[in-house]
């Protein structure tokens, strides 16, 4: 078998084999392979596209080549979550404590921020004292203990994937549905869970720009976690605005922390609660996701959820008081409000640039290993559909740099488009696929 035999073969629009697939994967993960060569192949997959089956066993060889995480010393049944990245996405914080406080055992290995999208690992890191590393059999130990560990991606979590995004990323090769599945089902398979919930967002702050490219992403990667053994289900979430009105780590901690004691922002809280019930479903505690919200409902209103949080901050090294006294997390020096130049209604509000500008003000980072500023971020003070008179405030923008939160501010600036008639809302929670799929015993 030789690789310019495979790109050739792809490149004339054949369906590669098993074998030739595998040789593809651990040539390139070894070293073996060359970018150049691998690059041609990624190409060729973008102009002619890769069967179901193709995609199947491109996941399987990613999947393998590396450590495949045993969970099996954890009781119950095990179920993880997952977004495909947006800006103020801090539902993992929220859907993860009402989770296991309805029962469901959740042992989440999360990632730091992305681009202009922010990562659970990095949010966590802003409350003090809060650890994110922790060896296997602690790991182990707390989420039997109390049902709940987040930590950041350990050992060799398919290493070809981690080679592969970063050669798409700059071979504009990102965009293909099969390359994306494959990527993303590959972390997830390996992570041990028993079953997968999958958010896939939609819109002007994510990959997926149209509902129908989001529907046959969500499609396909459920069909990968069934076919793999796994219970998955897929909910496709509109990301054409920021979610909720926090974004940047201690600010979007603390909105977290306000939607656990259900006096969060609607949309955070409306997702959470679909989210954490499906969750509760697939985890077998309930009977269905409808019986599911309802227990997760109720974790919210009884305080559980909240006291699973502290409990969880608390586990992990952190200071559980933060829960009640937000002076706790790391306050910012500086603050600018970003001003409405005329009055009518928010049309949109560009998820994408305001995650660029929530970055320029420090919570991001722009290069590798940056340090980032916790306190930094954005505060929006108007969302999509609201009604706003000229020199109200539309959003707050912080941070311990004046001039990062100014460059933020003049980001922030061309987010914001203003109408003179309301427009038209798009539904938060546009489809739940893979429901129907799941077996009812
Ligand atoms: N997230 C991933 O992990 N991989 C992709 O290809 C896209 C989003």
């Amino acid at each position: 078998m030789n690789m310019n035999d495979i790109i050739l073969k792809k490149r004339t629009g054949a369906e590669l084999s098993k074998p030739e697939i595998q040789f593809f994967i651990d040539g390139y993960t070894n070293g073996e392979i060359p970018d150049y060569q691998a690059s041609a192949l990624l190409m060729a997959i973008m102009f002619q596209k890769l069967s179901m089956e193709e995609t199947v066993c491109l996941t399987e060889a990613m999947k393998s080549s590396g450590d495949i995480v045993d969970l099996s010393a954890i009781h119950g049944v095990k179920v993880d979550k997952h977004s495909t990245g947006g800006v103020g996405d801090k539902t993992t914080l929220v859907v993860g404590p009402i989770a296991a406080a309805c029962g469901v055992p959740i042992a989440k290995m999360s990632g730091r921020g992305l681009g202009f999208t922010g990562g659970t690992v990095d949010k966590m890191e802003s409350i003090p004292g809060m650890k994110t590393t922790m060896e296997s059999d602690a790991f182990m130990k707390q989420v039997n203990e109390i049902g709940l560990a987040v930590i950041g991606q350990t050992g060799h979590i398919a290493p070809a994937d981690k080679k592969l995004y970063a050669l798409r990323d700059v071979t504009a090769t990102i965009d293909n549905l099969s390359l994306i599945s494959a990527s993303i089902m590959s972390k997830k398979l390996a992570a041990g869970a028993d079953a997968i919930l999958l958010d896939v967002k939609c819109g002007s702050g994510a990959f997926m720009k149209t509902r129908a490219d989001a529907v046959a992403l969500a499609e396909m990667m459920v069909s990968i976690g069934n076919l793999s053994g796994k219970r998955t289900v897929a909910a496709v979430t509109d990301m054409s605005q920021p979610l909720g009105l926090a974004v940047g780590n201690a600010l979007e901690v603390m909105e977290a922390i306000h939607t656990l004691k259900g006096e969060g922002p609607a949309d955070i809280t409306k997702l959470s609660l679909e989210l954490a019930g499906i969750m509760v479903y697939l985890g077998r505690k309930a009977d269905s996701p409808e019986h599911g919200k309802l227990l997760a409902k109720e974790a919210m209103n009884n305080g559980a959820a909240l006291d699973k949080f502290a409990q969880f901050v608390a586990y992990q090294g952190g200071n559980p008081k933060i829960v009640e006294d937000e002076k706790l997390f790391p306050e910012a020096k500086y603050r600018f409000d970003l001003k409405a130049s005329e009055s009518g209604y928010i049309g949109s509000i560009d998820a994408n640039v305001i995650g660029l500008a929530s970055q320029h003000t420090g919570a991001g980072r722009t290069v590798i290993g940056e340090q980032i500023d916790m306190s930094a971020g954005i505060v929006l003070r108007k969302k999509v559909g609201d009604e706003v008179r000229e020199g109200e405030v539309l959003a707050s923008l912080q941070g311990n740099m004046e001039s990062k939160a100014k460059l933020g501010l003049d980001e922030c600036k061309k987010a914001f488009i203003i109408q003179k008639n309301p427009p038209e809302l798009k539904d938060l929670i546009q489809d739940i696929i893979g429901l129907s799929l799941l077996d009812t015993n």
